[in-house]
């Protein structure tokens, strides 16, 4: 794929300036409620045994994706895609990557995407070998992809994906901090290309296929940006954790003046619904396995914490609902010894029309009632399911767990 016109650099993008501004604005909200839900989960003593639970079923599937691309997909090297590996180390030189990260291409079905993970501290680069045919191994479309994926890894993004993760969760602010790492990166790949046209034709293949991709207007798609701003696409923005891509088109197409774009507005409406919709993926498909699981993780660690306190609360309950019975029974049994100077043999002598109670109460476990054989006191009368009063009132001051 290569342009007539000679390659236009990005305007005004340096080493120091990819990573945007509000990048560490938006990092310092999402630290800030991730380090609160995390003091809660410690406090609860339970929250953190189950952190430790799925925080090892996430370094399990961490570890098979992994594995899986190290037996699997094909690792790029000096003999092994020569050009492809000759690109991502220009990319990683342009972009001061002294210690190049693995890069594999992975055959996933007909996709067109990349992505970057991290395992056990080292870091990896992976492109879809549809993806890599469509946009060529040493094209600047390659490079911007090779680009935005390193971004990713110079900011640590994937290791912040998971101590962040409930920040990331939090409604409005957790898709907007992820959005900003992705304009960030968008940066990184145009500067790591030092081609805005081939960066955005790495985009328009995103959008319209391999085969039509390139050739669309690029113009005429980010002018849909501008233009549809109702309800729906103001909260499609809003829950998603990706720029729209009309949106990445706009901003890579301003690096040709480096003129800055401002945001157009939303609708304010969507930001009502929208706090109240969690950071999940609906907008994107990079990352969308990891936040899926840290979305599990934390609708476990909810339940986790949520069930066994409403067990708590429902147990109590009944307990006292049928201490409540056998105080009644007590005070009928001592009421009956007084009457009849000796104690009731069974709970008939007590319960019935004319005795002492009316109708039978009834434990909310299904136990039944007892006098204990030869009990000389109502407060010996036990339950089958909760025992004694004063059995009761030992298991409440010493729970079982
Ligand atoms: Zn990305
Ligand atoms: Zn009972």
């Amino acid at each position: 794929m290569t342009s007539a016109n000679p390659p236009v650099p990005p305007a005004g993008l340096t080493l120091a300036n990819l990573t945007l501004n509000k990048e560490g604005t938006y990092f310092t909200l999402v630290l800030v409620i991730s380090i609160l839900f995390w003091i809660a989960i410690a406090v609860s003593i339970i929250g953190l045994f189950y952190a430790a639970f799925f925080a090892f079923f996430l370094w399990l599937g961490n570890g098979l994706l992994v594995a899986h691309l190290r037996s699997e997909a094909v690792r790029v090297d000096e003999r092994q895609l020569p050009q492809l590996h000759a690109s991502f180390r220009e990319v990683c030189q342009q972009l001061g990557v002294a210690q190049p990260p693995a890069l594999y291409v992975l055959q996933a079905g007909g996709l067109l995407n990349a992505f970057a993970v991290r395992f056990s501290g080292r870091n990896f680069v992976v492109v879809y070998s549809d993806f890599l045919e469509a946009l060529g191994a040493d094209s600047s479309e390659m490079k911007f992809i090779l680009g935005h994926e390193l971004g990713h890894i110079k900011s640590r993004h994937i290791l912040k994906h998971i101590f962040l993760g409930p920040g990331l969760f939090f409604p409005l602010i957790g898709p907007a901090y992820r959005r900003v790492w992705e304009s960030s990166c968008d940066r990184y790949g145009a500067f790591a290309a030092q081609d805005v046209d081939g960066s955005v034709r790495a985009m328009m293949t995103l959008c319209g296929g391999r085969e039509h991709g390139p050739k669309l207007n690029a113009e005429s798609f980010a002018g849909q940006h501008a233009e549809e701003r109702g309800f729906f696409v103001s909260l499609h923005e809003l829950t998603s954790t990706y720029p729209t891509l009309s949106r990445r088109v706009t901003d890579l197409l301003s690096l040709k003046t480096g003129a800055r774009v401002a945001g157009p507005d939303r609708n304010p409406l969507a930001y009502v619904l929208a706090a109240f919709i969690p950071g999940g993926n609906l907008g994107g498909s990079g990352g969308g396995v990891a936040s899926a699981m840290i979305m599990v993780v934390i609708i476990g660690l909810m339940a986790a914490m949520a069930i066994p306190a409403f067990q708590k609360v429902r147990q109590s309950a009944q307990q006292k609902a049928c201490m409540n019975n056998e105080r009644m029974l007590a005070a009928a049994f001592d009421q009956y010894q007084l009457e009849n100077d000796h104690a009731p043999k069974s709970l008939q002598e007590l319960i019935g029309p004319k005795k002492y109670i009316h109708t039978a109460p009834v434990c909310p476990l299904g136990g039944h009632y007892e006098i204990p054989a030869g009990a000389t006191s109502g407060e010996e009368i036990a339950c089958s399911s909760h025992g004694t009063m004063a059995d009761m009132l030992q298991a409440a001051q010493h729970p079982r767990r």
